[in-house]
């Protein structure tokens, strides 16, 4: 199987080469043709398979053969859920496009809009955009989407995730009726087939499925760890391993910010990523991390997803995940592209529960160790931390947990969870 015969155009093929690709992945061998055909599409592959081109190639091929417009309306356009992910995909697009004839451009929030609206005044045929800036300079009257041709989801489940339903259903009333549309997912869950049914129209389905599943090439470890002990334990194993680029997942922001300014104490060179950081310091992390200027990138699970860092060897969780889907794409972050990797999980009492419905959902039993001087605490309480609970809830259970339990010990093991948790608002 060659791009070639897919049946993509010369200019394309030209930049493929300069990218080094040499085949297709199994996604966009499936995708490229359908797009090309001019049908909806909707595509399921796991995070790090490629999708990116699956839609943007065939797009940009579909894009050059249509009769050139003196004005450029926006003839295309891509819906991503984060800043970061909206730049990945621009710079896609502009890598492909470089033999064509086709003006591209981005826009997200949190930075000024004006250098944004600029771009958009000199006339562009493909838009990547985040919700959120899109619908903003559309309100405005900055940009008009009624020449919209090809409409891209990317990322539809962490679209839905994020909460951009409404979002999305107000994009789709700015774009015309008659126009293609294509969906592209790591998940493919009950909410993302709904959406689908409701934007697509007759769509194909693709989906590629790996030989092995990240889980089954990814070296899975967990380590029973004393909550207290966790940050002293985690400076040790990247620091006796030597390891060199780790990405770390914590809950919250706080917790992501102040488990990297222990690293950094320690001597290991740490940057953390969240949406609370500014555009400029997250592009900035990610730059470091990538170029090796930065051992550790310590990142919550919105900030991380889809974010494509090669060749990752390690990734930590600080602490689990609630969601046991969201395991599955952390460590889908390691052994891209068939290198093996590991993904090793610390956890304390408190999330005992979690890391069953983890094995549950994988299927299988991940190996346990202890390191001598970080043993887990026999005392603590495994009552799960509450995602999501804010004080007022706490309190309330507070005064019903006292007057009903006895036992002063676990009793005081909660109060200590709880106020931890007091930064739960703070979620990712
Ligand atoms: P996804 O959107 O499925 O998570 P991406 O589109 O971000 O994946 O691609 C993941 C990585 O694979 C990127 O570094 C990309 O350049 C690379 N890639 C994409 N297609 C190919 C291919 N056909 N051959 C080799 N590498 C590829
Ligand atoms: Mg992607």
């Amino acid at each position: 199987m060659s791009f070639k015969s897919l049946g993509l155009s010369e200019p394309l093929l030209q930049a493929i080469q300069k990218k080094g690709y040499e085949t297709p992945s199994p996604i966009q061998a499936k995708a490229i043709p359908s797009v090309l055909e001019g049908k909806d599409v909707l595509a399921s592959a796991q995070t790090g398979t490629g999708k990116t081109a699956g839609f943007t190639l065939p797009m940009l091929h579909l894009l050059s053969q249509g009769a050139e417009q003196r004005h450029r309306p926006i003839r295309a356009l891509i819906l991503t859920p984060t800043r970061e992910l909206a730049a990945q995909v621009f710079a896609n697009v502009k890598e492909y496009s470089e033999f064509l004839n086709i003006r591209s451009t981005v826009i997200f929030g949190g930075v000024n809009q004006k250098p944004q609206v600029n771009k958009l005044r000199q006339g562009v045929d493909v838009l990547v955009a985040t919700p959120g800036r899109l619908i903003d300079l559309e309100n405005q009257g900055l940009l008009s989407l009624n020449k919209v041709e090809i409409f891209v989801l990317d990322e539809a489940d962490r679209m839905l995730d994020m909460g951009f339903l409404r979002d999305i259903e107000r994009v789709m009333k700015l774009i015309p009726k008659k126009r293609q549309n294509l969906m592209f997912s790591a998940t493919f869950s009950k909410d993302i087939k709904k959406l689908a049914y409701s934007i697509l129209n007759n769509p194909v389905q693709v989906e590629a499925t790996p030989e092995n599943t990240a889980v089954e090439v990814i070296k899975q470890k967990v380590y029973r760890v004393a909550k207290g002990k966790k940050t002293g334990l985690i400076i040790k194993l990247i620091a006796e391993g030597d390891w060199k680029q780790v990405l770390v997942f914590t809950r919250t922001k706080h917790g992501a910010n102040k488990l990297c300014k222990k690293m950094i104490s320690s001597g290991i060179t740490a940057a953390a990523i969240h949406g609370n950081k500014s555009q400029g310091a997250r592009t900035k992390a990610l730059a470091g991390f990538k170029n090796n200027s930065i051992r550790v990138l310590v990142a919550t699970d919105i900030a991380a997803r889809g974010l494509d860092i090669p060749l990752l060897p390690h990734v930590i969780n600080f602490e689990l995940p609630n969601i046991a889907e969201d395991y599955v794409h952390r460590i889908g972050r390691t052994g891209r592209a068939g290198a093996e990797g590991e993904a090793m999980s610390l956890v304390s009492a408190d999330e005992t529960l979690y890391l069953k419905g983890i094995e549950k959902l994988i299927g299988e039993k991940i190996n346990v160790e202890i390191i001598e001087g970080f043993e887990p605490d026999p005392n603590a309480s495994t009552e799960p931390i509450k995602p999501g609970q804010n004080r007022n809830q706490g309190r309330r259970r507070s005064s019903n947990t006292k007057s009903s339990n006895n036992s002063r010990n676990s009793n005081s093991d909660r109060n200590k969870s709880r106020s931890r948790n007091k930064n739960s608002s703070n979620r990712r």
